[in-house]
């Protein structure tokens, strides 16, 4: 049966009737048929939602605490759901299982985060005294009202789990659309949110591509748009978003720097460098793909990288390999040409740089771990995001060039600093352009600490009690506690 979308309550057909298959990008088997949807569906489900949030407000008016109940049955479910949300993603997006089930505890620890936030305080009280009389302000954070939300496909349930968590936990009422090349188990989560009962109209889901996201953007009965996704869609969500000078939250694209100097921990920094770029295939924004260098270590790191990066096991992420397939052809093909743009440019191919397509592989979208050493600034594999599994290794001299050449991108998502100077460290990390940084680490990611880009990487942040105020507008309340003076005026 075609997967629905799910609008006021109800799972409802695409109103065109059109349908998207859902490839397994290790096999090239058909998953499922989802509903298609267009303009006319996106339009029907913001309807809704405006009626849920501005007349029926259920949702809306319900208390913190009757909030937070829903939001731990949510994550009650998801526990319960684990296994089968896991594969669906695996299966859905090629990441080896484990990685899956990461992500689907990561998101269950989302819910349960913005369930115990949204009953902290919040707000501020303000000594206001300027010939007024006797003033009393202070701040209301209430819901932003009906809020689109649109998604990638590299964390699938994960990049569901940090919108949606926050923006219901504060009151809102929402519209979502996931990739329609990886919607499996955000369907299953809008299932989840049926079986506990969110009122109809606060949370629906339209399924579909640009014309859906497009239309979430543009329409002036949409208060806020959140989008994660490549930096060229995210400047056209921008310009659509002005129909109605919507709030926006953008979390785009990166291309981040791994700055390793020779007094690092050596197999530490190698590790974590393989973590930095491999993990989930390199499908990861926020991915170390520039790993720049001490010179004086350059050599040896590189050898011992392209030794680990070739003991890599490839395959269905079912079986649980270290790398599974790309999510799609076009991103392989994308991927691909970038390595033979990098060739082309004389990079030199340290390892990979190839697909894989023999027997089992001959089906899936698999690409070899790859590395590009005697870089240069210039390359377009060094200053643009590939999103695959593809590093290139720059070098320096001094801590100033380090940085310079880290700095060097128009993004500014993350990025991170290998020493054993902890003042150097320190020095470096304050000196990147980016929003997400590590020292002596790379890519660990938590739901307390703001997520979210400097330059072209993005607008606001998620996570963490920022990412809760994105989904809050900021009231400010002034009481005059003598209601017969009026101050200063009475001059
Ligand atoms: P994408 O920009 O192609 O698509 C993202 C979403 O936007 C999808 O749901 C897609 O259907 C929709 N979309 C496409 N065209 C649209 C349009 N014209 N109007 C409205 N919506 C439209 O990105 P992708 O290929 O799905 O994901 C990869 C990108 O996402 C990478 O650039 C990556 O860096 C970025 N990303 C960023 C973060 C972050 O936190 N900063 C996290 C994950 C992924």
């Amino acid at each position: 049966m075609i997967k629905r979308n799910y609008i006021d309550g109800k799972w409802v057909a695409a109103k065109s009737g059109a349908k998207i298959s859902i490839e397994n990008p290790a096999t090239g088997e058909i998953l499922a048929e989802v509903a298609d949807g267009n303009q006319e569906d996106a339009q029907t489900a913001i309807q809704a939602a405006k009626k849920s949030f501005y007349e029926t407000r259920e949702w809306r008016d319900s208390s913190a605490q009757d909030r937070a109940d829903v939001l731990y049955q949510i994550c009650a479910k998801i526990d319960e759901k684990r296994a089968e949300l896991a594969r669906l993603d695996t299966l859905d997006n090629g990441k080896p299982l484990r990685e899956a089930e990461g992500d689907i505890d990561d998101a269950y620890h989302c819910f349960q985060y913005y369930a115990g936030l949204i009953k902290k305080p919040a707000g501020g009280v303000y000594e206001v005294n300027d010939g007024f009389g006797k003033m009393h302000s202070y701040t209301l954070h209430e819901p932003v009202g009906v809020c689109g939300q649109i998604t990638p496909w590299n964390y699938p349930l994960l990049m569901s789990a940090w919108k949606l968590a926050p923006a219901i936990a504060a009151g809102n009422s929402v519209v979502f659309k996931p990739s329609p090349e990886a919607p499996l188990s955000t369907i299953a989560l809008f299932e989840i949110f049926d079986e506990v009962g969110m009122p109809p109209g606060s949370v629906n889901l339209v399924l579909g591509g640009s014309d859906v996201g497009h239309e979430l953007a543009e329409n002036i009965d949409v208060d806020m748009i959140t989008f994660t996704g490549s930096t060229k869609v995210g400047q056209g969500i921008m310009k659509a978003a002005a129909s109605n000078v919507k709030k926006i939250g953008l979390e785009l694209g990166g291309k981040s720097p791994n700055i390793i100097f020779s007094d690092a921990d050596f197999e530490g920094a190698i590790e974590w460098a393989m973590i930095g770029i491999f993990f989930n295939q390199g499908e990861v924004c926020s991915a170390g793909s520039r790993i720049i260098i001490e010179e004086s270590l350059k050599d040896k790191f590189v050898e011992r990288l392209a030794e680990r990066a070739n003991a890599m096991t490839i395959g269905n992420g079912m079986d649980n390999p270290d790398i599974g397939p790309l999510i799609s052809k076009r991103q392989m093909d994308k991927v691909l040409s970038y390595i033979s743009k990098g060739k082309e440019e004389g990079a030199k191919l340290v390892c990979g740089g190839e697909r894989l397509t023999e027997g089992e592989y001959s089906k899936g979208y698999f690409v070899k771990p790859t590395i590009f050493d005697e870089c240069t600034a210039e390359m377009a594999i060094v200053r643009e995001e590939i999103f695959g599994p593809v590093v290139t290794i720059q070098t320096f001299k001094t801590e100033e060039e380090a940085v310079a050449l880290a700095n060097d991108s128009i993004y500014g998502l993350a990025g991170a600093v290998f020493t054993s100077d902890g003042a150097r460290a320190l020095r470096v990390i304050k000196e990147i352009r980016a929003g997400i940084t590590w020292i002596n680490a790379y890519n660990p990611t938590f739901n307390e600490a703001p997520w979210g880009g400097y330059k072209m990487s993005g607008i606001g942040r998620e996570l963490g009690t920022y990412g809760l105020e994105e989904y809050q507008e900021v009231k400010q309340i002034n009481i005059n506690l003598e209601p017969g003076t009026i101050g200063w005026y009475e001059n």
